[in-house]
């Protein structure tokens, strides 16, 4: 009986084990493939697409498929991006290693995590109360210690805790809310994908220099809509 249980648990230790370095090595192809080969060269981004295990942040049945390029559903109607833009974004944003920085739309956590690789700490706003509080848990339990979660309207920003060296909103807005480009620092960035609702968007790059608000149009994208809660 006690042999039984034993070669159970080694065979189990082993496909778990071979579970994680399998996934290491479509980490290792993900970025090379996805992103080296295509134009993310920022060294800091790609050490941390390389660090962050993206298969913890997709729901099980679809661990499988997290090191595809594309995105993927993580319930409740929303999705977890294509890494290569998630990459992309990242790297707009030139982040430094005493950086604070706001994401507006937590999702999964997973580009939170990304992003507090590279900084000092990351504050993220999700209007879906369980897609956060589940974001929060996964991310605590994975000893990322330098992010805050709050669940509410990210079209507010997080005044308490402004400004910002940079912002990122993961949803798709139709316009660029105010009270982001407000709580931006002097030299900030922000990126935001904006357009139409439900149509193709643009990836708009927001500078702050001298007080001057300035927007770049970086590429088409396609995002899940920016939300607001119903009072509003
Ligand atoms: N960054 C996420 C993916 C985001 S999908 C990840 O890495 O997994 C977009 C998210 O934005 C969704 O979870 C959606 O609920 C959230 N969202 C939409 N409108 C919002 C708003 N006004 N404030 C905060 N979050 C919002």
């Amino acid at each position: 009986m006690y042999r039984v249980i034993f070669v159970y648990a080694l065979l189990f230790s082993m496909g778990t084990s071979m579970g994680q370095v399998g996934f290491k090595a479509q980490r290792e192809n993900m970025v090379k493939t996805q992103l080296r080969n295509r134009d993310i060269s920022n060294e800091a981004t790609l050490e941390a697409m390389l660090n962050v295990p993206r298969h913890l942040f997709v729901p099980q049945n679809l661990r499988e498929l997290a090191y595809t390029d594309g995105p993927l559903p993580i319930g409740e109607g929303q999705t977890i991006s294509q890494p290569y833009i998630v990459a992309y974004m990242t790297q707009a944003l030139q982040l430094r290693p005493n950086h604070k920085v706001l994401e507006i739309g937590t999702g999964s956590g997973y580009q939170a995590a990304v992003l507090s690789e590279i900084v000092d700490s990351v504050y993220t706003v999700e209007i879906v109360e369980k897609l956060g509080r589940s974001a929060e848990k996964r991310l605590k339990k994975q000893d990322y210690n330098n992010i805050q979660v709050r669940i509410g309207d990210g079209y507010h920003g997080w005044p308490k805790k402004a400004p910002f060296d940079a912002i990122m909103v993961t949803a798709g807005a139709e316009q660029i809310p105010p009270k982001l480009v407000e709580q931006l620092k002097e030299g900030g960035r922000m990126i935001i994908p904006v357009g139409p609702h439900r149509g193709i968007r643009q990836l708009v790059l927001v500078t702050k220099k001298k007080g001057k608000i300035k927007h770049k149009e970086l590429m088409a994208v396609r995002f899940v809509p920016f939300t607001r809660k119903k009072e509003e």
